[in-house]
């Protein structure tokens, strides 16, 4: 790890976290840490590689448990020494048991390998990460203990035997710090990670820090320059020497209620972050239209919003497109001159919309409301949030195809100007934004060029010229 970069340290209330021990730059890498235990969810065993977290056609299967999948021979091999007692055990078992099961045990497959600190780098032990068993629910403690029972029956080809308490704190840890791992795209979670040193960083709902998973490089042709499956945290903008590091934990675009609930239930604190105590952009995020719109009014849109939106969700995983669009259209007509533009409710559906119109190939209309979810999330995010950068990508891309090369060139820019920051150069993503900005500069070109063409064209022809810039027009 880049140990000179940061320390441990006491920081009060919130237990142990990071500190910057010295200055650091926008979009610098603070930590780039290799998973100690990650596994594919098993709904997509065969989707996944199991090695690399590429989401893609044709993988190849492990011949033996006919479970784990891989790219290829280089992934499979790279893989082999956390996958061998795996292997064994499903065999053994006849089946995969779910996730969090295998990951349980690979973790401790890997622990009594490392017997504590997998190196130097590593700065605390990964069993010492807090569990949080006591603070949950009766409905979770039930499903951890049959979690642990079959654990158990998976476990009994491993030599080291457990006490079953033990098998709890691990259950437990990896539910507290247990990290979802998105597919190369960012589209999809695709499996689930522990990363020891990541876990002792504390939240906040404005971080000066955000964390991306790099999916590594196993096509270089020397297996020297491979590179493993890892996080990377990144800082936001300049941290100055001995400010504590913090992500963020929650998307910012919930009311302060909303993420202080979020953040108890799922993670077992409360907090007290500057954004939550002084409630800011709380006002913006639930403001009313300019028009002053009467109290009532805004109270039935607003509930009308949250009933709908909830259908919205419904539609969408029913993949109703046609019922999606007219939901959202319906409601974003109930909104007009009530609800302001910043509003959360507002900008949900918006958000929606140019998905679901990209998709049926409107992409005039998809431009305009992705265009104006960019305005509100801009007012209300951090000015480098990866959410707002793929944000700008959508909308990007939705004026792009509408024809609407200079704005989708313009926001193109702007997200790979984020990504940059957030995800590095080498993310998929970032070369993805780095390719669309070279095509629409080019394109921009043509098309200015081809007015300025037309200007010295005899009218007879300019007709002619029209049909050709119309015909360019249609090919976006
Ligand atoms: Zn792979
Ligand atoms: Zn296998
Ligand atoms: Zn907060």
């Amino acid at each position: 790890m880049t140990a000179g970069i940061m320390e441990l340290f006491d920081a009060g209330k919130k237990g142990r976290g990071l500190r910057a021990k010295k200055e650091i730059n926008t979009g610098e890498v603070l930590l780039a840490e290799p998973s100690y235990a990650a596994v594919v969810f098993n709904s997509l065993a065969s989707q996944v590689c199991h090695s690399c977290f590429r989401r893609q056609a044709n993988l190849h299967r492990c011949a033996q448990c006919r479970f784990a999948h891989y790219c290829d021979r280089t992934c499979q091999t790279a893989c082999w020494e956390d996958h061998k007692q795996e292997c064994a055990a499903i065999r053994k078992l006849g089946t995969a048991p779910n996730e969090n099961i295998r990951l349980a045990a690979r973790l401790l497959w890997r622990r009594n390998k490392d017997q504590g600190l997998a190196s130097d780098s590593q700065l605390v032990a990964v069993d010492q990460l807090q569990d949080h068993i006591k603070d949950l629910p009766e409905d979770e403690l039930k499903k951890l203990a049959t979690d642990v029972k079959n654990f158990l029956r998976y476990w009994s080809c491993g030599t080291k035997q457990h006490p079953a308490e033990y098998i709890s704190h691990i259950f437990g840890l990896i539910k507290s710090n247990g990290l979802t791992l998105p597919d190369q795209r960012g589209l999809q979670s695709a499996g689930l990670g522990l990363f020891p040193n990541l876990s002792l960083i504390n939240h906040d709902c404005w971080p000066n820090c955000t964390v991306t998973l790099n999916h590594g490089n196993q096509s270089a042709v020397s297996s020297t320059l491979h590179s493993p499956l890892r996080i990377e945290l990144r800082a936001l903008g300049k941290i100055s020497e001995g400010e504590e590091l913090t992500v963020s934990y929650v998307d910012f675009l919930n009311v302060s209620a909303d993420r202080q609930k979020q953040l108890k239930e799922r993670f077992h604190f409360d907090c007290s972050c500057d954004h939550c105590s002084q409630h800011i952009s709380d006002d913006l995020m639930a403001a009313a239209a300019e028009g002053k719109p009467s109290a009532d009014v805004v109270k039935e849109v607003t509930a009308f919003s949250k009933e709908t939106l909830e259908k919205v969700e419904k539609a969408r995983k029913d993949g109703d497109h046609s019922q999606v669009l007219k939901l959202c259209q319906e409601c974003l007509e109930k909104q007009e001159n009530v609800l302001a533009d910043t509003h959360l409710y507002k900008l949900r559906v918006l958000s929606v919309l140019p998905e679901v119109l990209s998709y049926l190939r409107r992409f005039a209309e998809a431009a305009e409301y992705a265009g104006k979810m960019v305005e509100g999330y801009t007012k209300l995010y951090h000015p480098n949030n990866a959410q707002l950068g793929l944000a700008l990508m959508r909308a990007g891309v939705a004026h792009w195809h509408a024809g609407l090369v200079e704005v989708g060139h313009k926001m193109i820019c702007k997200a790979y100007r984020i990504m940059m920051v957030t995800h590095g150069p080498n993310h998929s993503i970032t070369k993805d934004l780095e390719s669309m900005r070279s095509q629409t500069e080019v394109e921009l070109k043509v098309l200015k060029e081809n007015v300025l063409d037309m200007k010295n064209l005899p009218m007879t022809s300019s007709s002619s010229a029209d049909e050709n810039m119309k015909d360019f027009l249609r090919k976006q």
